[in-house]
């Protein structure tokens, strides 16, 4: 045990201190023996009680510190706070101070609530807290994932861009290829005269980044099908000796050719699987009148920009105060505005929603005649998480019932390398959703992906009816749909299937309903 060693594990008993809300007096006597033990000569002199402003209960403590490694007082406090809060400590820059505010008012438990707290503008609303510091965090954050084992396509993609422009020929295989929604390396083809630069680019990343060299050409392609995957998919192909492409491959095989995305193991191949520009209109968005960041004219414009015909607004309902959510008089000022906007920005369509929070007991957060104001109801999960199997899947079944309604959002609450989803009977939530003729969500917020493609081929077997949402807060989420687009191409989904390939009369028809 070094006096450093001792210093930490006193630091942690102060941040345990403030984060479980003891007195400032314990806790400043704790910060002022760290300072003290980084000053002194040696530990000894600690440990006999000679150090100035070191009281007795403390020597005790680094005593026992330097003879056994721990002590009873430091794992008894570190017992009563939750793992994930711990896990907060590890970012650099809060601080137990913020750690406490953060789990006091928003609940926050792990360093992924966390993210999507800053990720949808919730800190702001937190005294001492601003952008900057928001941004801050999502910073510490990226930073303190660069050492976890598993990353999200948002990682994925950046990493990838950053290798792309040091070859001049490059094809990236493997999972990426396969738009898998998390990642413990990257793959690429390469040729072998450029395997020079790998060395230098794998101590430049901090991820596992795998290349595959190849001699020719038709080395190239050869590679490139083998190492896209899956394996179980590849093993059912005859490779020919020198594929000019992979088309050529699938020829030889009595196959037609087939996206990487839906190379997987299951049955999910589809000819005529959605496109990237089938999306006509975006629905899951929040405004400033909850926790988004642009104003409802803001959004319509830059939507109108990209191209699309409608936007579906659906800012928190009144439970989610965190977020700003809307108390029924705001609901009626937005709905006025929306209906000036509707005038002014003609033929664009703003249908109007809210994302009602599914509460403990699965009834809406509203009554019927607010609820009756809605073009459609997003109802969706945020709190009381640790239900069981049995009450979860019931809680969600009652809100599917509601017939104010309209589409589950984020249905297993999943957070990609973070939190699995709750404990819910799937089968039973898709099924409830065909009898009720409502719709699924597949949330394209790169840390939820959810419905995982895999559920979406079920729902689709069911005759379930989707929209890609990207749950949008800042104006760079509305890319995040093409990550959804990715799940439903995985899923073998067709432009049919998903609701906001409609065009705008039309889904005003099916919300109608
Ligand atoms: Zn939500
Ligand atoms: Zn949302």
């Amino acid at each position: 045990m070094t006096k450093k060693d001792i210093a930490k594990i006193l630091k942690e008993i102060a941040d345990f201190l403030t984060i479980l809300g003891e007195n400032e007096f314990k806790i400043r006597a704790y910060t002022f023996a760290v300072r003290s033990i980084e000053q002194a000569e040696n530990i000894e002199e600690i440990i006999n009680g000679k150090t100035k402003g070191i009281g007795k209960s403390i020597s005790k403590i680094v005593k026992e510190i330097y003879e056994t490694g721990t002590c009873k007082y430091y794992e008894e406090l570190k017992s009563k706070i939750p793992e994930g809060v711990l896990e907060l400590l590890n970012l650099k820059g809060l601080g137990a101070k913020r750690i406490k505010i953060l789990y006091e008012n928003l609940g926050i438990k792990s360093i992924g609530e966390l993210e999507y707290a800053c990720k949808e503008n919730r800190l702001l609303i937190l005294k001492g807290f601003g952008k900057k510091i928001q941004e801050n965090i999502l910073k510490a954050i990226k930073n303190y994932r660069k050492n976890l084992n598993y990353f999200t396509v948002l990682e994925a993609e950046e990493i990838v861009n950053e290798i792309r422009k040091k070859f001049k020929v490059i094809a990236f295989t493997g999972d990426y290829r396969r738009k898998m929604e998390v990642y413990d390396k990257i793959e690429a083809v390469i040729y072998e005269e450029e395997n020079n630069k790998i060395k230098e680019i794998e101590k430049e990343f901090s991820r596992k980044i795998i290349f595959h060299c190849a001699k020719n050409r038709n080395d190239f392609i050869k590679k490139l099908f083998e190492t896209t995957g899956s394996i179980n998919f590849v093993k059912k192909f005859n490779i020919p000796e020198n594929p000019k492409n992979e088309i050529e491959i699938f020829n030889k095989n009595n196959s037609e050719f087939i996206i990487p995305e839906q190379r997987e193991d299951i049955a999910n191949f589809e000819k005529n699987y959605i496109r990237y520009c089938d999306i006509k209109g975006i629905f899951h968005i929040h405004s400033t009148y909850s926790d988004g960041t642009l104003s409802l004219e803001e959004i319509v414009k830059f939507l109108i920009s990209k191209g699309y015909e409608y936007a579906g607004i659906s800012d928190h309902s009144k439970s989610a105060y965190y977020a700003n959510g809307l108390t029924e008089d705001r609901i009626k000022a937005q709905i006025e505005e929306i209906d000036r906007l509707n005038e002014k920005y003609a033929p664009f369509k703003i249908f109007k929603g809210i994302e009602s929070d599914i509460l403990k007991d699965g009834s809406l957060d509203y009554k019927d005649n607010i609820l009756e104001k809605f073009d459609f109801v997003i109802a969706s999960i945020h709190s009381s998480f640790n239900l069981s199997k049995k009450d979860m899947t019931e809680r969600i079944i009652r809100a599917i019932e509601n017939p104010y309604t309209t589409i589950l959002g984020h249905p297993t609450g999943r957070l990609l390398t973070v939190r699995e989803g709750y404990e819910i009977d799937i089968e039973k939530v898709l099924e409830a959703l065909y009898e009720n003729n409502k719709f699924v969500e597949i949330n394209a917020q790169p840390f939820r992906l959810d419905l995982d493609w895999k559920t979406c081929i079920k729902a689709k077997s069911l005759g379930i009816k989707f929209f890609i949402s990207p749950d949008a807060h800042n104006i760079e989420d509305f890319d995040y749909v093409k990550y959804g687009i990715n799940v439903a191409r995985k899923a073998g989904l067709k432009k049919e299937h998903i609701v906001n390939t409609y065009s705008s009369k039309e889904v005003e028809k099916i919300l109608s309903k």
